[in-house]
């Protein structure tokens, strides 16, 4: 008889994940707390767009249902950065046609779950909350929404792919001895704002791009929507001198706009409607450990390893997540005794990596995307891995475009490729010889030191 399998969380990662499971045969039934998004209006200011690269269509083919989301994704080819004083310059993000896509969140979720229910043998239910993860009898309750009753369900497998605030986490935490657990709030929240299309559904900055305002301890971005609009957020300190504390009025607002993003107010008819409109939010990392209970129980996605979205890889690194459990249910034959462990050791300092690089890359983004040193170094790494692809792989490129490359690789070659650059940018008139055969030469004597 086919295995029972209950999934927490119809998001981005518990709909995909029903996929690959459904195409082995388990009998799948997915409990999502919300309604159906298919079927309801989305309240404005949570429609936020997210980046996919390599690792996440690695994970869309992997079902063969990437040619479906490209319908809704637009490629962007480099950062477009927006100067104070309103000059702009264009960064691409890597060879040729490299690029990341930008989709909308509600948009590919949806998707996914009509993907999902195309699969006899998954059944989403909403309207559900989990409420509680039993491990000692395997059974999970939900809440029903609207009758408020109770139930419980019980199955073979149980995953946990609730998100950042998981219950299902939350229950394995309370139930499991020596369970570590930690969660921080980074300094800055984000709300969320727009610039309408133009006329005829036109975009009316560069379509193919993401466009970045770096202003030092904070930054606005913009990413482009199919219907010509952008949906532009911003990520600005709690508190401090600049900071979402000190914006209370319109008159307040409107003077940081002005002063800030000179050129995208005209392109914004209503952000100080949408300021006070759209909620202020936080951005939590979380790590916790283990991923994996009684062979029987796992957290996935977010519930397992939330990040910060600076590196634009919280769902890429969820869907990686079923890339690889996938893989192990091929090495293991289906036997979940061997799945489970193997699937917490490699993935956990994947997590952790991912969950660093992206706090690290919100200082590249907010303050160095518009530092001319930053840049020169850039190019140097670009010209120099044109030139030995085999010893240089930048580190953008090793998370964004390399999907064969663990993040904790990433991470750790990362920090020994900047070790090189400071030493490289330290050296007198860079600046000047940066593209000089002396600069090569020292470059490849340092990496085979
Ligand atoms: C501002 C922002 C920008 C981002 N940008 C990017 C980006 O560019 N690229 C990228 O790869 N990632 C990005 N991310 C991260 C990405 O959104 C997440 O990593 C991704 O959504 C994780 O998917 P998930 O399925 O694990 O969790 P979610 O997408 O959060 O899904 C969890 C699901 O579980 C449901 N749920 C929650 N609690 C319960 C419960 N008790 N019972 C039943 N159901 C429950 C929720 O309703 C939801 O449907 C961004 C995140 C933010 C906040």
């Amino acid at each position: 008889m086919s295995k029972q399998v209950t999934i927490v969380g119809a998001g981005l990662v518990g709909s995909l994940l029903s996929i690959y499971l459904a195409k082995r045969g388990y009998k799948i039934n997915i409990y999502e707390r919300r309604a159906d998004m298919r079927k309801i209006t989305m309240s404005a200011g949570r429609s936020i767009n997210l980046a996919l690269s390599d690792r996440g269509w690695k994970g869309l083919e992997g079902v063969g249902i990437a040619d479906e989301i490209k319908k809704i994704a637009i490629p962007m080819y480099g950062r477009f950065i927006h100067h104070k004083d309103s000059s702009t310059a264009y960064q691409p993000y890597g060879k040729d046609q490299q690029a990341i896509y930008s989709v909308s969140r509600a948009e590919i979720n949806m998707r996914l779950m009509d993907l999902a229910e195309q699969q006899a043998n998954v059944k989403i239910h909403f309207d559900k909350r989990c409420s509680n993860v039993n491990r000692n009898t395997g059974e999970v309750s939900f809440e029903d929404n609207n009758t408020h009753k109770t139930e419980s369900v019980t199955s073979d497998l149980i995953f946990g792919s609730d998100g950042a605030f998981a219950a299902s986490r939350l229950s394995m935490q309370l139930s499991t001895d020596r369970f570590e657990y930690n969660q921080h709030y980074i300094e800055c929240g984000y709300k969320e704002l727009n610039i309408p299309e133009g006329e005829n559904n036109s975009f009316r900055m560069e379509k193919n791009a993401l466009h970045i305002w770096p202003r030092g301890s904070f930054m606005m971005i913009a990413l482009p929507n199919l219907e010509g609009n952008f949906t532009c957020t911003l990520f600005l300190p709690f508190e401090g001198e600049k900071s979402f504390s000190k914006l209370k009025t319109k008159e307040d607002v409107k003077k940081f706009f002005e002063e800030e993003f000179p050129d995208a107010v005209p392109l914004m008819p209503t952000y100080l409607e949408d300021f006070f409109h759209n909620p202020t939010s936080s951005l939590v990392t979380v790590k916790c450990w283990p991923w994996t209970f009684d062979n029987k129980i796992a957290l996935i996605g977010d519930a397992a390893h939330a990040i910060v979205p600076f590196y634009g890889q919280g769902m890429n690194c969820g869907f990686e997540d079923c890339v690889v459990l996938n893989q192990l249910i091929d090495k293991h034959k289906e036997d979940w005794n061997k799945i489970m462990p193997e699937y917490q050791d490699l993935r956990k300092p994947d997590g952790d990596a991912i969950a660093d690089l992206a706090v690290g890359n919100f200082i590249e983004m907010r303050d160095k995307t518009g530092d001319p040193k930053f840049l020169l170094q850039k190019k140097i790494e670009a010209k120099f891995s044109e030139k030995h692809p085999d010893k240089w792989i930048p580190l953008y490129s090793m998370v964004t475009y390399s999907p064969h490359i663990r993040y904790s690789y990433a991470l750790k070659e990362g920090k020994h490729q900047q070790a090189i650059m400071d030493k490289i940018m330290a050296m007198p008139d860079i600046d000047k010889k940066w593209d000089s055969s002396e600069v090569e030469e020292k470059m490849l004597s340092y990496l085979k030191n």
